[in-house]
């Protein structure tokens, strides 16, 4: 059986996304900004895509801007922030430990440009609260970023809540919201958000195209230099293509959000329940303020590589950390920030699933996973330390 369970790092395009993409390069192929026609045809294209994302948020057509994909957007939305606080002479902006590192590693450029940053622990659960985020904003604070919904272990944050606090406090709130688009409903106007990343290629889009939401009012700083486009905010020749593809993905991912959800959980909760079974492991994160996809469990006394590469050998395409972590030897940022030790961290699976996974996809699962957890815990000196005494379990 192949069975492609990692989601979270990214989707295989919809055919509506596809079509749409083949469409636009064999009809559309001008230059936007060119006055003459078949320029002004791709123009009305880029118009028409704009348009449908926004409509899928909520937002205004001119508070959309298209950017490379989720990383530059987080970027370009936190660097806007701090060079607007730069002017104020408000240096300080609060997030989580957990977000993402296109969050993270902008945010500590930063602080060795002088600014300030306060990381919330995350509690065991994966969760913040609102109340948290107000306690943390100061009197000089420029910006809170948090993220939507996390692409470790799928738990999703109170965003509505988090920003009528920034809103009450005077303070942008942005939020990475790269594993939530296309999967739960966002309303920016309703739920107070300032900023907003997507990324097409985590909801069955193309790869390398995103968009950065900022609302009416709040000023971009362009990080690409060049070109008039997206209003000066972001230089370079419209990547049309995967700009219309992304709308269409979009515009089909949220038009089946209720739909989706409803077979996804069913399909997560059976894997939850398969997988619970296995001694002396635990779900990572809340039970169920979470996505409807992703699951994360750590298994006591093995390695997350070993495991993923044996599960690879079953046809089972699964992830250990994040896809932008496994290389290191490091443990999860996002596990260690939950408060689980390192050696427990290590033991990591995220299997990340979508409407296209079956019931019988599930029970292979579970099987595998279980096979594969006992045949390395058979050999692991860690597992003999636990299991005789030596060191002691830390889940049940
Ligand atoms: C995938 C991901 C990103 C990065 O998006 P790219 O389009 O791959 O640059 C950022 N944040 C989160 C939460 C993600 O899951």
């Amino acid at each position: 059986m192949e069975i492609y369970a990692d989601n979270a790092a990214t989707t295989k395009m919809s055919k509506t996304a596809r079509d749409a993409m083949i469409n636009c390069m064999d009809e559309y192929y001008g230059n936007p900004s060119s006055l003459y026609t078949i320029g002004q045809l791709a123009a009305a294209r880029l118009s028409a895509a704009r348009e449908t994302v926004a409509a899928c948020i909520n937002a205004s057509p001119k508070e959309i801007y298209f950017t490379s994909g989720g990383s530059e957007a987080d970027n370009q939305a936190i660097i806007s922030a701090a060079e607007f606080g730069r002017k104020k002479n408000k240096k300080h902006i609060v997030s989580t430990a957990f977000e993402h590192h296109a969050v993270l590693h902008t945010l500590m450029k930063l602080e060795r440009q002088g600014f300030e940053v306060t990381y919330l622990d995350v509690h065991e659960n994966g969760v913040v609260t609102a109340d948290e985020v107000n306690a943390a904003i100061r009197e000089d604070t420029i910006l809170v970023t948090i993220m939507y919904a996390n692409n470790e272990i799928g738990t999703i944050q109170p965003i509505k809540e988090i920003g009528a606090v920034c809103r009450e406090r005077g303070v942008w709130f942005h939020t990475d919201a790269v594993q939530a688009a296309g999967h739960i409903n966002i309303d920016v106007a309703g739920q107070n958000i300032d900023m907003l990343s997507i990324s097409a290629h985590k909801f069955h889009g193309p790869k390398g195209i995103g968009a950065l939401y900022a609302r009416k009012g709040v000023p971009l700083t362009n990080i690409i230099e060049g070109g008039a486009q997206e209003k000066g905010k972001r230089a370079g020749t419209e990547n049309l293509p995967a700009i219309v593809s992304m709308a269409a993905a979009l515009k089909e991912a949220c038009g089946n959000i209720e739909t989706n959800a409803e077979k996804i959980t069913a399909l997560r909760e059976k894997l939850i329940e398969g997988l619970k079974k296995i001694p002396h492991s635990r779900l990572n994160g809340d039970r169920y303020i979470r996505l409807p996809g992703t699951v994360n469990f750590c298994f006591e006394g093995i390695e997350g590589e070993s495991l993923l590469l044996l599960l690879d050998a079953k046809g089972i395409s699964a992830s250990s950390g994040s896809a932008c972590t496994s290389g290191s030897l490091d443990p999860s940022h996002v596990l260690l920030s939950l408060g689980l030790p390192h050696e427990v961290a290590h033991g990591s699976l995220r299997l990340s699933i979508n409407e296209f996974n079956t019931d019988e996809e599930m029970e292979y699962i579970i099987k595998s996973v279980s096979e594969v957890v006992e045949y390395l815990r058979n050999m692991s000196p860690v597992w003999e330390d636990l299991t005789t005494g030596k060191k002691e379990f830390y889940f049940e």
